[in-house]
């Protein structure tokens, strides 16, 4: 059991609070707490130097009579009033000549139409209603396509009542994988499919991650990370094959007048395989990210240089031990602990006692980082330190 894990960080004032335990290494307020970095994972756990996560204000969630509203950060490339970022995929690509009216755009024999902006790895949302008229059946009955990419379609049919074969019903990964359950509702109702897509990755050649799609339909899950198999076609098997970085976003005119409305996309940061920095990464990723954390760390331990009060600077040439060993930066830790510690001991019997909660944490941080073999078990000042504790009783608990 970990005591410390309902511990409070009060991080909108960027004050820990600390809780001091006899016989544990450090508080949830201290970066010697959680297992350090390794050779896979550049930050150590519950880290307090590893990035924040970017503040999204959410949107509203749609109804089948009203579209919601997209998130702060999402790229919008449909909100109902225009085709400003979409044309036609024919030979030029002239304008899109699809029908724009009462918030949707609805296909009209005019083609496949494309966006402008090109973009790869993605969180897709798309709402489409298959015509309120019903009319022919399988593949004949709304049909239209979001091509992902330019080239794999998440399949759009009116599945609702409506038998076809499996890889081709809504939201399946056309002609490869079926959806996992068919939520549809029925037919001239607007559906919502949120899409998360990333792309194959190749490199010299060779296939490093397949990539993946994952599709809710109306909220119900779809498609789980299904891998792809290259891009979809009509009868034709999917091979893998490298895809560019980016692609347009392709809605498929399939001859029936299915609507679309509240498209937008955010992108979705890179993969640990292509430069990504946080999660599990290569050894090599991963070492140069603790190069580079270490690095800041030492920026500013220098610039926290106070000789009436070294320990914040102490602490902190310490902190960037955790993610790159160095035998400088240890050689100078154990210069300014000697210095500290003979300060401390110099002290007046009266005045010795307001160091005991400083001397007691140096002590949790020797005794984590000895822990963890990032100091060496023999490190001197942490024998000074215990020796000092001990000698004023300073491990004993409070009368
Ligand atoms: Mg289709």
């Amino acid at each position: 059991m970990n005591i410390f894990k309902d511990s409070k960080i009060l991080a909108s004032s960027g004050v820990f609070l600390t809780f001091a335990c006899a016989g544990f290494a450090a508080s949830s307020g201290s970066p010697f707490y959680g297992d350090p970095p390794d050779k896979n994972h550049p930050w150590a756990v519950h880290d307090q130097n590893r990035p924040q996560p970017k503040i999204v204000t959410p949107g509203t969630f749609s109804t089948p009579e009203q579209a919601g509203k997209p998130p702060a950060d999402a790229r919008v490339l449909f909100d109902g009033t225009d085709l400003a970022k979409w044309e036609s995929t024919k030979e030029g690509n002239p304008p899109a000549k699809w029908l724009v009216k009462d918030g949707y755009m609805e296909v009209t024999a005019t083609g496949d139409i494309r966006t402008t902006e090109k973009f790869g790895d993605c969180q897709l949302h798309v709402e489409w209603a298959p015509p309120g008229e019903v009319k022919g059946d399988s593949q004949g009955r709304g049909n239209s396509g979001i091509f992902l990419m330019g080239l794999v379609e998440v399949q759009v049919l009116d599945s609702y009542n409506n038998l076809t074969y499996a890889d081709g019903h809504a939201a399946s990964v056309y002609g490869v994988n079926p959806p996992l359950a068919n939520a549809l509702r029925p037919p001239g109702t607007f559906q919502v499919y949120d899409i998360v897509f990333r792309r194959p990755i190749y490199k010299n050649n060779q296939l490093v991650d397949p990539g993946y799609v994952t599709v809710f339909v109306n909220g119900v899950l779809a498609q789980d990370h299904t891998p792809l198999e290259g891009p979809t076609g009509h009868m034709g098997r999917s091979r893998s094959r490298p895809f560019p970085e980016k692609g347009p976003l392709v809605l498929q005119d399939h001859g029936n007048p299915t609507r679309f409305r509240n498209i937008w996309y955010r992108e979705l940061p890179p993969r640990a395989i292509e430069g990504g920095t946080d999660g599990m990464l290569t050894e090599e990723a991963t070492t140069a990210k603790r190069q580079q954390t270490a690095a800041a760390i030492r920026l500013d331990a220098a610039s926290l240089k106070n000789p009436s009060n070294p320990m914040p600077e102490m602490l902190r040439w310490m902190e960037s031990l955790v993610y790159e060993k160095d035998e400088a930066v240890a050689q100078k830790v154990e210069k300014m602990a000697a210095a500290y510690l003979e300060g401390v001991i110099a002290l007046p019997a009266d005045k010795i006692g307001s160091k005991r909660d400083e001397v007691r944490h140096l002590s949790s941080v020797f005794k984590y980082l000895i822990r963890f073999k990032i100091l060496p078990a023999e490190f001197a000042p942490a024998a000074a330190t215990e020796e000092l504790i001990k000698k004023q009783g300073w491990d004993k608990r409070r009368p």
